[in-house]
């Protein structure tokens, strides 16, 4: 049997839970899928450290379970390949079963999705009322979705589901989806498949690329790498990021080419130190201003306020190609801390934090 992933949870919780849908951590049903991978790479970069290889255990199956159960589940599935022979997988469901939740074994593992039926998406709202947890304890907001928001090994899945800008995009539908989706006449109901969004676009919020209402619009559709300069106010010579190239939960990969005649580049052709800091306030720029493009929030107006313990490693030179990638890490109103990684080749040239401030309406 192989079912689709938009419809595992029944019509039931797509058209109640959708409609009294009332918060960014309700939570009625729940997957944990024993065959993701254990690795999702930038991604999970910042989430975890180091790829962890902690597998649940079942004193971490029951305590999730738990921690669901207040917030609101009543369905949770097994998914994936290893389910069916997950030792503990029969005392799961007993102890679901002895808190009222239904459990159920997905034997075999179900279609993300297909280009039958003329390749129009399902009508998918599972990420109103679901996520995923893998057996190494990330969450994602949908099996299609492979991005974690979270680790469940170190934050509460409330904190996850609460903090998660992924998952409240993912909430929010039809107005925060980039190009022809948002004017197609279905629109009010389908969002395409967020899933094939990302993996062709490596845009979450992209429109559906395979949906056959979007085949004569296409070009509409921007895909990741995308030039920084569509996104940021900088103007050269003062931007010092090419182009955003991964997003990530609250992250961002960016890169830049290092030139001769960018004003922090020295006579020997050294970059800065101050530099450095510039390419992560713009990355964490182009981040915020990647997610509204197009949507009717406009890219919040944002300073970098100041920095501290960055570590500078090497220098960069002119010729030097860098990858940036940053990671909000804390927020309080308008005030944000965002962890930064500079790296030439896979090599950390220089980290840090800096503080930055965006306009909020509070
Ligand atoms: S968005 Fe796509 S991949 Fe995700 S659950 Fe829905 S149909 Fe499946
Ligand atoms: S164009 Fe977009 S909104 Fe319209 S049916 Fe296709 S995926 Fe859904």
């Amino acid at each position: 049997m192989t079912e689709f992933c938009s419809s595992i949870f029944g019509p039931e919780f797509n058209e109640i839970d959708t409609e009294n849908y009332d918060g960014q951590s309700g939570l009625s049903a729940l997957e944990i899928n024993f065959g993701a991978p254990a690795c999702f790479g930038f991604s999970a970069y910042f989430i975890n450290g180091p790829v962890t290889k902690e597998e649940l255990s079942y004193e971490d199956i029951c305590g999730l379970i738990d921690q669901a159960k207040d917030l609101g589940l009543k369905k949770i599935v097994f998914s994936g390949k290893e389910a069916i022979s997950c030792r503990y997988i029969k005392d799961a469901i007993s102890y679901s079963g002895s808190l009222d939740i239904d459990a159920i074994i997905l034997k075999d593992y179900y279609q993300v999705w297909t280009n039958s039926k003329n390749n129009i998406p399902p009508i998918c709202t599972r990420h109103n009322f679901s996520c995923v947890v893998t057996s190494y304890g990330y969450v994602l907001p949908c099996p299609g979705l492979q991005i974690p928001v979270g680790n469940i090994h170190n934050q509460k899945l409330s904190d996850i589901l609460k903090d998660s800008e992924i998952l409240c995009d993912l909430k929010e539908g039809i107005n925060r989806i980039k190009g022809p989706c948002r004017t197609c006449k279905e629109a009010r109901n389908c969002r395409g498949c967020r899933g094939r969004a990302y993996d062709i676009t490596g845009d979450y919020l992209a429109s559906d690329p395979l949906c056959a209402r979007n085949e004569k619009r296409r070009h509409e559709i921007f895909s990741l790498p995308a030039p920084a300069g569509r996104i940021i106010p900088q103007m050269p010579p003062m931007r010092v990021i090419d182009t955003i190239d991964k997003l990530g939960e609250r992250s961002a990969q960016c890169s830049v080419l290092i030139k001769e005649e960018m004003p922090f580049t020295g006579k020997d052709g050294s970059v800065d130190r101050v530099a450095y800091l510039e390419m992560m306030a713009q990355a964490i720029a182009a981040l915020n201003g990647f997610r509204n493009m197009d949507s009717s929030d406009s890219a919040p107006e944002g300073y970098l306020l100041g920095a501290k313990n960055l570590k500078i490693n090497k220098t960069a030179f002119a010729g030097d190609r860098l990858s940036i990638m940053v990671f909000k890490y804390a927020r309080y109103g308008g005030f944000g801390i965002v962890k930064g990684v500079v790296k030439r080749d896979g090599e950390i040239l220089a980290e840090g934090e800096i503080k930055i401030w965006h306009k909020t309406d509070e």
